[in-house]
Formats: C-alpha cells, sequence, structure tokens
C-alpha cells in the first residue's frame, strides 16, 4: 500500500476554488476528478488543536491539545508568619509539544504496525522522542511551535537544511517541498506524511496575495502541482487542511461586557474603522490597502494589545514562564488573541459568573461561551476550569480579544482577516466511492480524516475515535490506546 497525506495548513474551499481558476493545476485537477473533495469542520479553528484532531480522530479532551500554550497550575501552600497556613494559585505555561498528545495519531498507528512512515513538520512532533512509536518512522519534526528542526534518522540529517523554520513563508513552503522529493528520490516508504505551512503563514502576511492567487501565490501552486505527479499511481492521496482563512466584516469582542462594563463600545477608533471600511468600499479600494496600508491599521497594530509572554523568544518559553493568574483574573490563550477561542478561567464560580455576565449582555446576539465539558467529552482537559468562545454567525461575525482599551467593542465593523471553521479534504484512490464528488454544503469533521487514512492503509481504527471515515473499515476498532499508555513522558 502506498498512501500519500499532504497537509496544506488554512486551505479553505474559496482558495481552492481561486487557485483552480487561475492557476494551470492538471494533477490538482486530475485528483479531484476522480475523487471526493468535502468541507472539513474544525471548531476551534486553530493550528495545533486541528492538526492533531486531524491526526488522532479524536476531540481535545481525548487528545489532551487546547490551542499553543499549556497552563499548569501550581498550588502553594505555605504558612504565614502567624503559622496560619494559606493557599496560592498560580499558572506556569509553556508550549504545547508532542509529550502532551494523548491519542494515537495515524503516523505513530502506522509506525506500530510496521509500515514504513514518513512524517515531516507534522505539528507537535517536537521533541522526537515524545511521538509514541517512532521503530518505523522517518521523522523530520516541525517548527510551528517548537524551538528547533530534529530528526530521529541520521541518513535524515543531510535533509535538515531545507526544513529552515527562519524564511518567509513563500520561500519556507517551496524549500519545504524541495526537501521532501529528495528524500523520496531517495527512500521509499508505505505512508508519506509532510505538511506546508501554506496558505496559513503567508495568509495572515498578505491576505489579497493568497486569496487571490498573485504571483508568489501562483509559484507555489505550481510547486503542488508538480509535487503531486509523482504520488498519481499511489493507492491513496489525501488533501486536508486544518482550517479555512477568509474575510470578516464584523467582529464582536467578548471581553468588553467582562473588563470595562458598560460604555466604553462608543470609542472613537471603532467609528473610525468603520468609516474607512466603507469609504474603501465605496471606492472600492481592495482591502489590503487597508489592512496593510493605512496609518489606522498601522496605529492600531503598534497599540494592539500582545500579551508580554508573546515577545519571549522561543527557547526562552520553553524553559517556562510563571505569571500570577490572579493578577489577570482569567486568561485566554497567550499565544495569539486573534486566533484562539479557548478561555482559561481561575475557578468554577469565576467562570459561572462571567458566563452568566455574558449571556446576559449584547454581546451575546454574536457571540456564544460554553464550557469545554459540555462541547467536548475525554478526560484530558485543561488544568483551570475553560470554556470556548463561538461565534454565532460564521460567515461573518469572528472573535476579537482586544484588551486595549482603544481598540475595544462589541461588534466592530472593518474588513480582517482570520481563521475559518470550513477547511477543505480531498481524498482519492483506492475504496473512494463517489468519485469526482465535491460537496461542500454537508462538511465532514476533522475527526474523520485519521479513521479514512488507516483504512486506506489497511489498518484498523483505535477504538474510542470519535470520527468516520469514508473508506470502508478493516475489522473492529483496536485498543492501540493501551499500547498509548506506555508512552514515555
Ligand atoms: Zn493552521
Amino acid at each position: 500500500m502506498k498512501v500519500l497525506v499532504l497537509g496544506l495548513d488554512g486551505l479553505s474551499p474559496q482558495i481552492l476554488k481561486n487557485a483552480l481558476k487561475k492557476v494551470d493545476l492538471p494533477n490538482l485537477e486530475k485528483i479531484i476528478k476522480k475523487g471526493e473533495t468535502h468541507s472539513l469542520l474544525s471548531i476551534p479553528p486553530v493550528t495545533p488543536i486541528e492538526w492533531t484532531s486531524i491526526a488522532t480522530g479524536v476531540n481535545p479532551a481525548k487528545h489532551g491539545i487546547w490551542g499553543f500554550t499549556k497552563l499548569i497550575k501550581i498550588i502553594d501552600e505555605r504558612k504565614d508568619a502567624n503559622e496560619k497556613s494559606y493557599k496560592k494559585i498560580t499558572a506556569k505555561w509553556r508550549y504545547y509539544t508532542s509529550k502532551d498528545v494523548r491519542f494515537p495519531r495515524f503516523f505513530e498507528i502506522s509506525s506500530f504496525k510496521r509500515k514504513n512512515t514518513l512524517v515531516i513538520n507534522y505539528p507537535l512532533t517536537w521533541p522526537i522522542e515524545g511521538n509514541w512509536n517512532t521503530a518505523n518512522s522517518d521523522i523530520i519534526s516541525d517548527t510551528l511551535i517548537s524551538p528547533r528542526v530534529e530528526t530521529n534518522r541520521d541518513d535524515l540529517k543531510k535533509f535538515l537544511k531545507y526544513f529552515d523554520p527562519g524564511l518567509n513563508p513563500y520561500d519556507k513552503t517551496i524549500s519545504y517541498i524541495k526537501g521532501f522529493e529528495k528524500i523520496i528520490e531517495e527512500k521509499s516508504y508505505e505512508l508519506y506524511t509532510i505538511i506546508l505551512p501554506f496558505p496559513d503563514q503567508a495568509f495572515h502576511k498578505d491576505p489579497d496575495e493568497v486569496l487571490n492567487i498573485r504571483k508568489r501565490s501562483r509559484n507555489i501552486w505550481e510547486e503542488i502541482d508538480s509535487l503531486l505527479a509523482f504520488f498519481l499511481n499511489f493507492d491513496n492521496i489525501f488533501i486536508v487542511s486544518d482550517h479555512g482563512l477568509a474575510a470578516y466584516r464584523k467582529y464582536a469582542n467578548p471581553l468588553v461586557p467582562i473588563l470595562y462594563g458598560n460604555g466604553y463600545e462608543k470609542n472613537m477608533f471603532t467609528i473610525a474603522y468603520t468609516i474607512v471600511d466603507k469609504l474603501s468600499l465605496y471606492l472600492k479600494i481592495p482591502f489590503r490597502l487597508i489592512i496593510k496600508k493605512t496609518l489606522i491599521r498601522k496605529y492600531f497594530n503598534f497599540l494592539r494589545y500582545r500579551n508580554e509572554l508573546y515577545k519571549l523568544n522561543q527557547i526562552e518559553a520553553f524553559t517556562g514562564y510563571e505569571s500570577e493568574i490572579e493578577k489577570i483574573g482569567f486568561s485566554h490563550d497567550m499565544h495569539d488573541p486573534a486566533d484562539v477561542w479557548t478561555t482559561y478561567f481561575l475557578n468554577d464560580e469565576i467562570r459561572d459568573e462571567i458566563i452568566k455576565i455574558i449571556k446576559n449582555d449584547e454581546v451575546s446576539k454574536y457571540v456564544d461561551i460554553k464550557k469545554c465539558e459540555e462541547l467536548f467529552n475525554g478526560i484530558y482537559f485543561p488544568d483551570f476550569p475553560s470554556a470556548l468562545f463561538i461565534p454565532k454567525f460564521f460567515n461573518d461575525t469572528y472573535l476579537d480579544f482586544s484588551r486595549y482599551p482603544f481598540s475595544l467593542s462589541r461588534l466592530r465593523l472593518d474588513l480582517r482577516t482570520n481563521h475559518h471553521i470550513y477547511g477543505t479534504f480531498i481524498a482519492y484512490g483506492r475504496g473512494i466511492k463517489e468519485k469526482g464528488k465535491i460537496n461542500l454544503s454537508s462538511p465532514l469533521t476533522n475527526y474523520d480524516v485519521s479513521p479514512t487514512v488507516l483504512s486506506s492503509l489497511g489498518l484498523q481504527i483505535p477504538r474510542g475515535i470519535d470520527g468516520k471515515g469514508i473508506i470502508e473499515p478493516i475489522g473492529n476498532p483496536f485498543p492501540y490506546d493501551i499500547a498509548m499508555r506506555i508512552k514515555k513522558i
């Protein structure tokens, strides 16, 4: 069996459509024509969470990844000068790593089942020893939130130069493709897995370039298409993204009622954004000008709240950083406020209180808040009580978590770009029943990818999986989770 899993970070059905329209992509077209194409639901649409949901086929409460950063509860029990004991709760944070993944991923299962497996740049494969089974896999670890790139094989070390995380998103993608091609010229596998940082990382820099397939994006699409030529006679090809990317006109800020009560929503900046935005619509200025070039945008970025922790470099971040959570009161994920839906609370009482405030505020017209245990089932919840903010109108309202007073509003109007809950899944080859079908209106979920990939490899799916594959499963579910528990951490 020969199977390719190609991940394109953030590929939305719309970007795929634009690429097929504007660029000549014969191999990709063939794959779509003979395969099945679906939109893929991801909640929350956060890169590390969703690549893990894709690889495991289970929800965050079973795989244990809740964002970019893991908050670790520290309970400090001491006695004061009068010998009275008191309890202080603080939090430490670090980035998630491979060691935090609690459910077997399809490439770990494939290695466990003695299939030669190649894994390149899969989020949360660093450090190597945190992966469950690497006996039959060649891994080049990811660069998303890890301090360096590593491999578990000496004969792959000479290829590491192609996987330089310091390059800009375009050169990086091209270089990763080149490195992958060099490796597969030399070595042969049954499962080939590679995740490319495109379009996500480029999109955050230049949304217009990526959405409208300008020159640099076109170049990448052509490289991807020529890469696919090598795999056309494989048993299966899967092209998958962790979430989509989109432009939004409405942003609702669920933090406003909590931080400032009433009265702040009428601030000048919100009005200014709205005016500039309306003008740009009227004058038909491409939104890129508004996003990248206006003085207001620059000013906004300058003022925008960035957590102090975000300024630390990767190495420092890994050694851990202590913050007193009492001072913050509650904290949303610290990596990038714009991309994050998971929110943590000091205790259950505070969480209940805040949920009540939000539900009674007008922001609840746009945003829902739900306790994580109401949305997910499993045993690996965060250390602190948590909740998820979910925009109510997926296609036109998104979340704005800005905490700087000048950018606060319950509902802001201007065109900005962000992640989207619909990604893409293309499945091609053996066992694909509905050939040529493009079904974007009834999405699959990210949990459906892993069982599909495992069935294509002739492997049983894991016991306790949440997704359902689109290829007939082999035999009964297998208790890989028991083998997984002996993972070294
Ligand atoms: Zn992503």
